[in-house]
Formats: structure tokens, C-alpha cells, sequence
């Protein structure tokens, strides 16, 4: 007999929100006062703040500083329950959404849906690199890369071969966008400070780090000054950046690319690979755009309506990385605003006397972007305002204080930042071997299962 599915006793409109990620976090709380029921589902139990993943993957911060628990984040919100699921299936025609979590399984019905399950790594068809070269959207990716940048320094120490130790020493970062630069600025910065005299048998700055990208500029969304200049600053913190650099092949050697300019192919011997070089939207979004007959783009975003509805479906939403509208980027803003934005609409879609525009298109506020470089430095672009340096680094830090969750996070980053800012100290480099081969060894381990499933049913 199908199970019947779930919705909150006592006959409210159920408003479900598949991601605790930054837009459907911000739309749950937006909703806080809304005569509605909120299911939020994710398949983490924490809110990401991912532009501070590089720090965890290198030992600034630790992970739970920018992971708080979500159920504890909705602790006051009456009207708010967290499911801690995945969501495996969603019916547009049944209004109903199945989640499943370690063999457990459930539907929900809805009455409004908002879909803000983000965006994973794209390998641009080449999903194989991913064994060798994690992207960086996880917990689980920067705590591998936290694991695999030590291991790499440890095993330097113990070799006695100087061929050996060059190619653990050599470090390669595929995407010059703001994560590529980041996680680069800070690699450079273990090396060449945190570093220091740490290890008796080599100098850990001998490091090598390349920045590898297919575009002609770092950090393209920031205009060609700004790019410039980060790839000055990291040029000077030793990094070797590459340009029109195409990669063609990642394993677990080397990284192969080919110069677009000189139409030539080059392998560099690298030990780390980190790969941050390219998006895809949630599988969700397909789901939803097939039965919605609407298009997704080469990168899985929706075509969605202004108003972030899909289709005819009225009481369906899309927003955040997902969305594919008037060319947004995919960044916190635009996810937070929508989160908002859509809150608005099902508020006035209640109120039977409002007079608000139920249909209201999604007017972005661009408040700008910016990005680390390395230590007291940075780059800021604000409409036509554009600064680097100390000031634009003590911009970052404050702009991202404020918008960590969590008083406890807040204060205990700003101490970890002013700790290393003092002084060589990193306080996270602890790593466990769960970190360092965790994902390569439950990945293998569902390849032998799969076989086994099959031939059971
Ligand atoms: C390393 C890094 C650095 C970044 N730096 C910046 C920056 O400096 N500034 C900036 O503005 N933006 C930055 N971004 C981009 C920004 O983080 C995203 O634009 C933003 O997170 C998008 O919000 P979202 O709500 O669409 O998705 P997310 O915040 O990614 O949330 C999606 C949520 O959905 C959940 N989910 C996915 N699939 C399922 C499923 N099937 N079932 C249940 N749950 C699911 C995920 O677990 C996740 O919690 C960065 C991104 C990365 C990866």
C-alpha cells in the first residue's frame, strides 16, 4: 500500500523547502511569522558557509566554526521543522517530496515548494579527475584537502629522495575564480609562514603551487584590474600562475594541460590536486524542469519565471545557484535575496486583503563581490567601486563576521583570525585518516555494493 504522505497536523499551508543552504535558510526564518508550516530538508544537518571552506581546508578555522547545527538554528522558530534527509524524488503532480536517510525513508506533501538544493563540483564530463583532485564544496572536501596538504608536508619529511619530495612538495590548483585563488593564497601561505622552520629535512617554502585556468585572467568576475592585481600578489607569495591553461587529464601523478596560446601540452608532477574550477546545479533542478517542461542550461540551472515560479506551477520556487535568470551569478546574494524574495510572495499569496503583487518579478541588489588573496589582501568590486589590499582584506573579514551564523562561530573565528594574523600559528591541522581517504574509499565501496543490489532485485 503506498504510504500516505506526511504533512503537519492542524490544517496550515505547508510550505516545504528542500536546502538549509543560504537561500532556503533565509526563506524558512522569513517565514517565521507566517500563518504557514515549514519543513526544511536537507541532506546535511549543518548550514555551509562556504566562502570560509578554504580556511578549514588550511588549518585557520575549525569546521564547525562555519557549519552550525541547522536543527539548533530553528530551535526558537515554532512553525519550522528540520528534516535531516536527502530528497530523492519530487512529483509536481502529486505535490509530494521524497526523502530518504540511511535506509529511513518518508514523503511529505506540500503546498508551496521551494527547491534551493545549491550546486555541486562540475568536471566539465571528466568526472575521473575527481579522484585525484576534490573540489571544494564540502565539509568532506576541505577536510580531505586539510588532510592531503599535511600528508603531503609529513611525507616530504620522511623521503630521502629529491625527485620525491619535489613531487609532494608540488601543489596544483585548477580554477583561478575567487575559491581557486583563495585556497592558492592560503597554500602559499603555509608554505612560505605557518610553516617555517617546522620540518628538520627541508624547507617547507621549496614548495611549488600553480594556479592553472583555461580563461586569459584570474578572477573574471572581477575585471581585468583587480585580476592583475591578485595575480601579482600571489606571484609574489611564489605562486606560479598559468593562463589560457586547459586541462586535459588529472590523475594520480600529474596534471596534463594545454597551453591555448602556443597550442602546446604540458604535464606538470603534482602530489595535491584541487580542482575548483566549474559548477553544476543540483539533479533536483532537472527533476523539476522536466516536469515543469521548462529548459536547463548547460550547467543544470532552471529557466525559471521572474518571479522564481517554474512553469505554470504556481507554488513552485527555484532559487539560489540553481536558477538560471538574467544571467545572476552564483553567489550568496543572489540565493539570500531570492530566499527572501519568495517568503514575500507565499506571505502575500495568504492574505487574501493584501494588495501586493503575488507575481512581483525578482529585482536583484547587487551589494558587490569580493575575494582573499592572502593575508592582508584582497580584492573588492562595488558597482564601479573597485580596492585591494589591507583595506579591502579588512573589509572581507568584516563582511563575513557579520554574516557567519552563530555568536559562539563569530567570536571564535575572529580570535583564530587574529591569532594568525600575530603570529605563525594555524590551530586546525589536525587531520584523521577518515579525512584524508574517506571519499575515494566510500566510493569504492559503493561500486562493489552496486553489483550486489542489483542481482538482489
Ligand atoms: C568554496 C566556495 C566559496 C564561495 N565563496 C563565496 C563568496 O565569497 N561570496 C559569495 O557570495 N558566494 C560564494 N560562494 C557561493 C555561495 O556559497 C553560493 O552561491 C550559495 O551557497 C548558494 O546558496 P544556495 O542556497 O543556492 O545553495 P547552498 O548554500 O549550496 O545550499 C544548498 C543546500 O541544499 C542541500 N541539498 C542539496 N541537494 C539536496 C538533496 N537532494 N536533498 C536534501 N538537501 C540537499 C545541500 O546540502 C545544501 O545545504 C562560494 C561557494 C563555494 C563552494
Amino acid at each position: 500500500m503506498a504510504e500516505t504522505p506526511f504533512r503537519p497536523h492542524g490544517g496550515r499551508r505547508h510550505v516545504v523547502i528542500i536546502g538549509a543552504g543560504f537561500g532556503g535558510l533565509t526563506a524558512a526564518k522569513k517565514l517565521k511569522n507566517a500563518d504557514v508550516d515549514v519543513t526544511i530538508i536537507d541532506k546535511k544537518n549543518h548550514h555551509l558557509f562556504q566562502p570560509m571552506l578554504y580556511q578549514v581546508a588550511t588549518g585557520m578555522i575549525s569546521a564547525g566554526e562555519i557549519a552550525p547545527s541547522t536543527r539548533q538554528i530553528l530551535r526558537d522558530q515554532d512553525n519550522a521543522h528540520f528534516v535531516n534527509a536527502e530528497v530523492t524524488d519530487i512529483s509536481l503532480a502529486d505535490k509530494t517530496v521524497s526523502v530518504e536517510l540511511a535506509g529511513s525513508s518518508r514523503v511529505y506533501a506540500y503546498d508551496t515548494l521551494i527547491v534551493a538544493a545549491g550546486a555541486g563540483q562540475s568536471y566539465f564530463g571528466n568526472d575521473h579527475f575527481a579522484q585525484f583532485a576534490p573540489g571544494m564544496k564540502t565539509l568532506d572536501d576541505a577536510l580531505e584537502i586539510r588532510a592531503s596538504i599535511i600528508t603531503a608536508f609529513e611525507k616530504a619529511e620522511i623521503t630521502d629522495d629529491p625527485a620525491e619530495r619535489e613531487r609532494l612538495l608540488t601543489f596544483v590548483i585548477v580554477g583561478a575564480g575567487p575559491t581557486g585563488v583563495e585556497i592558492t593564497g592560503q597554500i602559499a601561505e603555509l608554505a612560505k609562514r605557518s610553516f617555517t622552520d617546522a620540518y628538520s629535512n627541508f624547507a617547507p617554502a621549496s614548495a611549488k603551487i600553480y594556479l592553472l585556468d583555461g580563461a586569459p585572467q584570474v578572477l573574471p568576475p572581477f575585471g581585468k584590474r583587480l585580476g592583475r592585481k591578485a595575480q601579482r600578489t600571489l606571484e609574489k607569495l611564489g605562486v606560479d600562475v598559468r593562463l589560457n591553461a586547459m586541462v586535459t587529464d588529472v590523475n594520480a601523478e600529474s596534471v596534463s594541460y594545454k597551453d591555448m596560446k602556443s597550442d602546446t601540452e604540458h604535464t606538470i608532477e603534482a602530489n595535491v590536486k584541487i580542482w575548483s574550477a566549474g559548477v553544476a546545479a543540483s539533479p533536483l533542478g532537472k527533476m523539476v524542469a522536466e516536469q515543469a517542461g521548462v529548459e536547463v542550461d548547460r550547467a543544470g540551472r532552471v529557466s525559471v519565471n521572474e518571479d522564481l515560479t517554474v512553469g505554470t506551477h504556481e507554488d513552485v520556487y527555484i532559487i539560489g545557484d540553481m536558477i538560471n535568470l538574467n544571467r545572476l551569478p552564483g553567489v550568496a546574494q543572489v540565493a539570500m535575496q531570492g530566499g527572501e524574495h519568495v517568503a514575500k510572495l507565499i506571505e502575500a499569496k495568504l492574505d487574501e486583503e493584501s494588495t501586493a503583487d503575488e507575481k512581483k518579478p525578482f529585482d536583484y541588489f547587487d551589494k558587490g563581490s569580493m575575494a582573499t588573496v592572502s593575508r592582508f589582501n584582497a580584492v573588492v568590486k562595488m558597482g564601479k567601486t573597485e580596492f585591494s589590499g589591507f583595506m579591502a582584506w579588512v573589509a572581507w573579514l568584516g563582511l563575513h563576521i557579520t554574516y557567519l551564523v552563530g555568536f559562539h562561530n563569530r567570536v571564535a573565528t575572529a580570535f583564530n583570525w587574529i591569532t594568525n594574523t600575530f603570529s605563525q600559528e594555524r590551530p586546525h591541522l589536525e587531520f584523521t585518516q577518515q579525512m584524508r581517504v574517506g571519499r575515494n574509499a566510500i566510493e569504492t565501496l559503493e561500486e562493489l555494493e552496486a553489483p550486489a543490489d542489483a542481482e538482489e532485485k
